[in-house]
């Protein structure tokens, strides 16, 4: 579908959460994300669409999600970075497994690297909009503080346990399973090296792999 840039907006150095408009709602469910087409990218190796997760709510006209910027990037984070208000993009389909269960009652552990985290924010906004209180246990890495983003929304949820881990000390699997419920879904999002790492000892600690849902940010060598 067709969509209009409409601003940026700086979370944190480097990370921008962007906002786009489309004539009618994106059909998504919370935590799906959806591939941004960019006109006039040029001589892009990995061409001119990038996967993004969908941090708006559906059912409005207002899209948005979150972006790390670097001082080295690719002609499309160039192009992204340029747009004009009301330029337009191409968005397509959403799709994705990282979403609420039905099963209200399961408890879920949300594992985020860096901007990782962007996967969980519409699910909070929707559960939040809904005053639906869901057994949630957030683990939160980053590089530094400055990088944590989103507090608003995540501090308004009844988080059963925030845990935010900074750098040089990393999330370890045992903690996670030390710390909730067996029978827990877990939720894995960040880099393809934080995602693959924590998912390998999980599944090394016993977790069963249909406990175990991800999406990882490709592209990126760290979060
Ligand atoms: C399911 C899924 C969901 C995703 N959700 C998100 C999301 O919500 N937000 C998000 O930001 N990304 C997300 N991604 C990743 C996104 O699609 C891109 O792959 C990612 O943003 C990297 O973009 P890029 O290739 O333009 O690289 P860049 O971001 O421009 O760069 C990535 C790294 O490569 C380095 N680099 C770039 N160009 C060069 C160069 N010419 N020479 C040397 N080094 C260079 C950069 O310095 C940086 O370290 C998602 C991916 C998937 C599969």
């Amino acid at each position: 579908m067709q969509v209009f840039f409409e601003r940026r907006e700086m979370l944190a150095p480097g990370i921008w959460q962007y906002f786009f408009r489309s004539e009618e709602p994106l059909d998504f469910v919370p935590g799906q994300y959806a591939s941004l087409h960019l006109p006039g990218v040029m001589h892009d190796p990995r061409g001119s669409a990038r996967t993004f997760s969908l941090t708006s709510l559906p059912g409005t006209s207002c899209l948005s999600f979150v972006v790390k910027h670097f001082d080295l990037q690719t002609p499309y984070k160039h192009r992204l970075q340029a747009l004009h208000p009301n330029e337009p993009a191409r968005l397509d389909h959403a799709m994705g497994d990282l979403v609420l269960p039905k099963h209200a009652g399961t408890p879920l552990v949300f594992v985020a690297g860096g901007i990782g985290i962007a996967s969980f924010i519409s699910m909070f906004q929707k559960l939040i909009e809904q005053r639906e209180e869901r057994p949630i246990f957030l683990y939160y890495s980053l590089r530094s503080s400055r990088e944590h983003i989103f507090r608003n929304i995540t501090d308004s949820y009844p988080l059963q346990l925030k845990q935010v881990i900074l750098a040089p000390n990393r999330l370890r699997a045992q903690e996670i399973k030390d710390t909730t419920p067996p029978n827990a879904l877990i939720y894995l999002s960040g880099s393809q090296r934080f995602v693959e790492g924590i998912h390998a000892d999980l599944t090394r600690l016993g977790t069963p792999h249909e406990h175990i849902i991800f999406d990882y940010f490709d592209g990126y060598t760290q979060l």
